[in-house]
């Protein structure tokens, strides 16, 4: 009978056959429990018409779950020590290929044009992202030229929380609205931390992200000078608006005076703290503050 990676039996023999010892400088925490696995495929929504990109095979636990239900999987790992236990893994699996590779250098759109079969297929990616580099990934995935139709991450709870948070929260910030501004963002479930070998000290989410239902009320003059006010506006949480735009713009008496007359034409309170700010809020005063010249 076939046995499942995802199972802590069978990762253990398998890193036993192989002599491996995870690496913690590069995030390997392997998951051994099929449920979650298969729950992450749903969440993904896979089918056999999608290709799907995974990061960070491992030992295959994902990967193989990912090819009993994709089209095509490109997998991306950047341990060489762990290439050859993939291939030998994940050999019954003809729709599977593993390549060595650092994400963080990769040229996405090269590797979707050059591996998949049909790259007109559409596109996801899954990944139980190695942690340590969770925020680079994803603003690499998010500002890449790649049309994702779904982008299904496991990571840390609290960066996850961070990703999925609503104005007035203490997790909302600039990374909030760097995922939002581009993608549907939610929370699909949390993964304690005992079903990974080893033991994680955090527990984990699986996040989904999709291209946005709605197209924003109003887009930013220029993207740059939006994710600038942002994390100015972020700098110091616990003071208000005006004062975090103070300290981006200045505080002499002409500059303050600019900045009252565009709060109040924005109809945005000056004693209100950055984190309640909407998204739509911080378009409106990026574009108001270029058009008063600031
Ligand atoms: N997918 C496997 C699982 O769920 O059991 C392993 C997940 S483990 C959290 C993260 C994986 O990412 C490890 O296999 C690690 O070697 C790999 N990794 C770390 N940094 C990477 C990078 N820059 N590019 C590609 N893979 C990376």
């Amino acid at each position: 009978e076939h046995l499942e990676v995802a199972n802590p039996v069978r990762t253990k023999a398998i890193m036993e056959r192989y002599g491996l010892h995870t690496k913690k400088s590069l995030g390997q925490n392997f998951l051994t429990d099929l449920n979650v696995l298969k729950n992450i495929v749903s969440a993904a929504e896979i089918t056999d018409q999608d290709n799907v990109i995974e990061i960070g095979p491992g030992i295959g636990a994902l990967t193989e779950q990912l090819a009993l239900n994709a089209k095509q999987v490109v997998a991306l790992e950047i341990d060489e020590q762990l290439i050859q236990v993939l291939d030998e893994v994940l050999m019954d699996y003809h729709n599977v290929k593993i390549l060595n590779q650092d994400v963080l250098q990769a040229n996405l759109p090269e590797t979707i044009a050059t591996q998949f079969d049909d790259p007109t297929r559409p596109i996801k990616v899954v990944a139980n992202l190695p942690y340590y580099i969770t925020t680079p990934i994803l603003m690499q995935l998010l500002t890449s030229p790649v049309k994702w139709d779904a982008i299904v991450v496991m990571m840390q709870k609290e960066v996850a929380q961070r990703l999925a948070a609503t104005p007035g929260n203490k997790s909302y910030g600039s990374l909030t609205l760097a995922v939002q501004y581009r993608m549907d963002t939610k929370i699909a479930f949390d993964v304690s931390r005992k079903v990974f070998i080893p033991a994680p000290n955090v527990d984990s989410a699986i996040v989904v992200l999709k291209p946005r239902s709605q197209a924003l009320a109003v887009q930013p003059f220029d993207e740059k000078s939006m994710f600038r006010l942002i994390k100015g506006c972020f700098a110091h949480r616990r003071k208000s608006l005006y004062n975090n735009l103070q300290s981006i713009f200045g505080k002499t008496e002409e500059i303050r005076a600019q900045i009252n007359a565009i709060l109040d034409l924005t109809e945005i309170s000056p004693q209100i703290r950055p984190e309640r700010l909407s998204l739509d809020q911080f378009i409106l005063l990026t574009n108001t503050f270029h058009d008063k010249g600031l």
